[in-house]
């Protein structure tokens, strides 16, 4: 253990944190009923408990507890959102728009859609990774039926403008689903004041456990029409069927609890810690900031380096540090990301990037010794290639 490289991978996941295990271990043992066994104080007990952690979640985000649908994490979310609506829709209109830097998890199922005869608008992003809302306006068609735009990007932690997408989606009365994965609990989210009509969250991003995560649907002004992608025992009102995980749900719960408890500490301890690594590694020259400076999440820092092999360097860094590369391996093939490309950064650039994610249990110590060791390794690569590290994004 002592020897394991610093963990700065936290947009990939998190550890559980004590206090979060704590709240599950009950859940697994004494109070491991079946929410949805309603003859015996077992099942009541882990029902209460789903309706405390619903309760919590809506709480968190502006919604009633009724609006809360459990999934296994934010790739079923953004399923359900995405599939559920286009088919409960499709008499309606068959155009939705999202943008090339979401997760795979909204992309392929919109793709999955073309496949069956949807049509889908990707929308370009600018230079800093955000979208142009005149680009958003003049997207819409009068058979448009869903908007999917992430809150926060996992690669490069730009923060969307939901409230504005959101009052735009109203005025066009097209449905707005938002992937809030990297967003809940460290950025302040509001679907009254945002016009947000679903809602994408995991658990596992914000030191709860991996396997669960929720889809917020909204029920009034306007109702929103969805069909169930999983069929079964007709749990979460027909929308999401499987016996809840209660011991998980409990841990969400908690982990959201304590994220917005700590929030507006926390992101300014966070935002300490990524300025300091990034002052420290600018000495280094030739290193590029992607996204947004200011509009991303606290924790975020991703940078390309010039005139390094990308392999090389993540080589050297691997040692000292956990962190991301910009690359995405799919298959057998390692692909330069999508997100750094779609910024304009060439294919070279991209796979000589660095996402650094910086969490709760990281510590100023461990950031120095990051910052350190990431310019010593970049030096010695250039040194090697005889490269000046003036190449162009
Ligand atoms: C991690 C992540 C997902 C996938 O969530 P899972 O719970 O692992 O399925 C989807 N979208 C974004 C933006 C993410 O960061």
């Amino acid at each position: 253990m002592e020897h394991r490289p610093i963990y700065l991978d936290c947009h990939a996941t998190t550890p559980v944190d004590r206090r979060v295990l704590m709240a599950m271990m009950p859940f697994f043992t004494e109070h491991f009923g079946n929410a949805a066994s309603t003859g015996h104080c077992y099942g009541w007990e882990a029902e209460a408990a789903v309706q405390q952690a619903r309760e919590i979640l809506a709480a968190a985000i502006q919604a009633t507890p009724e609006e809360i649908i459990f999934t296994s994490g934010a790739t079923e979310a953004n399923n359900l959102a995405i599939k559920g609506v286009a088919e409960a829709s499709f008499n309606r209109g068959r155009h939705i728009i999202t943008v090339i830097t979401e997760h795979s998890a909204v992309l392929d199922p919109c793709r999955y859609l073309q496949s069956l005869g949807f049509e889908v608008t990707f929308l370009p992003v600018q230079a800093d990774g955000l979208i142009d809302l005149t680009e958003l306006e003049q997207a819409f068609r009068a058979d448009t039926i869903l908007v999917s735009i992430m809150a926060a990007n996992n690669e490069i932690g730009v923060l969307q403008p939901l409230a504005e997408i959101g009052k735009r989606c109203r005025e066009h009365q097209v449905l707005f689903h938002t992937d809030a994965a990297q967003a809940i609990a460290k950025i302040p989210l509001d679907v009254e004041t945002m016009n947000i009509d679903l809602m994408s969250l995991t658990a596992h991003k914000i030191y709860g456990p991996k396997g669960v995560g929720a889809l917020y649907v909204r029920r009034r002004h306007p109702r929103v029409r969805l069909a169930p992608q999983l069929h079964g025992g007709g749990h979460e009102r027909g929308l999401r069927s499987g016996t809840l995980c209660t011991p998980q749900i409990v841990g969400f719960a908690k982990a959201v609890e304590l994220g917005l408890a700590e929030m507006a500490d926390e992101s300014q301890r966070l935002t300490r810690l990524r300025d300091r690594l990034w002052q420290q590694l600018q000495s280094a020259g030739g290193l590029y900031l992607n996204g947004h400076p200011t509009r991303r999440l606290a924790g975020n820092l991703n940078i390309s380096v010039a005139g390094v092999n990308g392999q090389a360097l993540h080589l050297g860094l691997q040692p000292v540090m956990a962190v991301s590369s910009g690359a995405a391996c799919t298959a057998a093939k390692v692909a330069p990301s999508h997100v750094l490309q779609a910024l304009g950064r060439s294919a070279t650039l991209a796979h000589a990037s660095i996402r650094f994610g910086i969490g709760r249990f990281n510590t100023e110590a461990e950031i120095d010794r990051a910052a350190e060791w990431a310019m010593a390794t970049i030096q010695s690569l250039r040194e090697t290639t005889g490269s000046t590290g003036c190449l162009k994004g």
